[in-house]
């Protein structure tokens, strides 16, 4: 029998009650199991496809969705220090490989999801809070220049992390500061200067997840900001895939080149490998046009860049991040 992703979704394990669960034989995550009391939702071997824009890709060994702050930084601090631990936002820039992903996923939720200004040009943005909620306040509180983060589907936490941006605008120009729970459960507040950012990278310590930060535009009047943001919305509809299992732009802009530009030259437009296709509308987007499988994503991206070497001498980085086991 063929059993559908969400017909064998386990049941999440919650709170102390994990030390006596845990999957068959599967060594527990904690030092001192269960000993930590967590509130939050703690599942094994979490299909990860429906939470990534790909709809593709294996399971998380374990999936971590914390009550409050305190919860996760309880739940890192009690974790065995060799377990890896990687943050999930929207998955809007991500292939999850699809022999899945060891150790712990984490993922913010409703608790850290709040945006509020705190003065007449900043915003505390929760990790887990959307682009469109934050540029929705920023227009609700008169705050200008982030109108941009309408357009970009993700979450606070992955903006921070890849330096997201669009039409101008980039995550540096408006980062004030942001707080992130380390790999040890320690809370820590990072400036925009800490950050090491350049072109959709950050040198966000490894295993950290943000779960606020702090944005600061300029004074502007509402509906000139509503404005703008229905121009990026408007010109975003006709460029890119958006109605598609996708994961943004693929591969990062080499100095002096655009990446949709090699892709087309080198005659990728539309070309499709398994279920993955090049995208026929953006080509620096790859689709799932139906059943594909992460490798066919991998595989299909792998051999543009091939493509674009061997025709231009170009090497594309991948700007999409590839995480877990193939
Ligand atoms: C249709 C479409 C259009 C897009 N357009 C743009 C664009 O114009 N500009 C642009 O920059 N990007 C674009 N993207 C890519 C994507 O939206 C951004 O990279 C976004 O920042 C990813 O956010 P996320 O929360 O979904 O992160 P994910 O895809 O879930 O994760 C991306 C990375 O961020 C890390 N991460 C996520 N949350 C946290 C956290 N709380 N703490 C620490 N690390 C975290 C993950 O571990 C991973 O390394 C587009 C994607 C799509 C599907």
């Amino acid at each position: 029998m063929i059993m559908s992703a969400e017909s064998v979704r386990p049941e999440p394990v919650e709170g102390p009650s994990f030390s006596s669960a845990g999957s068959e034989g599967k060594k527990q995550p904690f030092d001192r199991p269960g000993a930590n009391g967590l509130r939050g939702k703690l599942t094994a071997n979490a299909p990860l496809a429906p939470l990534v824009w790909f709809k593709s890709g294996g399971a998380a060994e374990w999936l971590f969705e914390p009550k409050d702050l305190a919860d996760l930084q309880g739940f890192l601090a009690d974790l065995d220090p060799e377990v890896p631990v990687m943050a999930l936002g929207l998955g809007s820039n991500m292939i999850v490989r699809d022999g899945g992903v060891p150790g712990v996923v984490v993922r913010l939720g409703k608790a850290f999801a709040k945006v509020t200004a705190v003065d007449p040009v900043t915003l505390d943005c929760g990790g887990g809070a959307s682009g469109i909620l934050v540029s929705s306040t920023a227009r609700d509180s008169g705050v200008a220049g982030l109108e941009f983060l309408r357009s970009i589907p993700g979450t606070v936490g992955g903006f921070v992390r890849m330096n997201g941006g669009a039409y101008g605008g980039e995550v540096k120009d408006i980062l004030v500061d942001c707080d992130v729970v380390l790999r040890s459960g320690e809370l820590k507040t990072l400036p925009v200067a800490d950050l090491g950012y350049t072109y959709r990278h950050s040198a966000l310590p490894e295993g950290a997840i943000v779960v606020a930060a702090r944005f600061r535009g300029r004074p502007g009047e509402a509906a000139d900001i509503q404005a703008e943001m229905d121009r990026i919305g408007a010109s975003r509809e006709a460029s890119q895939p958006l109605r598609s299992k996708t994961g943004g732009s693929t591969f990062k802009n080499p100095d002096g080149h655009r990446a949709w530009e090699l892709v087309d030259k080198a005659g990728c437009r539309g070309f499709a490998l398994g279920g993955a296709q090049v995208s026929e509308k953006h080509t620096n987007f790859l689709i799932n046009t139906g059943n594909a499988t992460s490798t066919d994503i991998e595989a299909l991206g792998e051999e543009v860049r091939r493509r674009v070497r061997e025709s231009q001498g170009v090497e594309l980085e991948w700007e999409i991040q590839r995480v877990g086991k193939p």
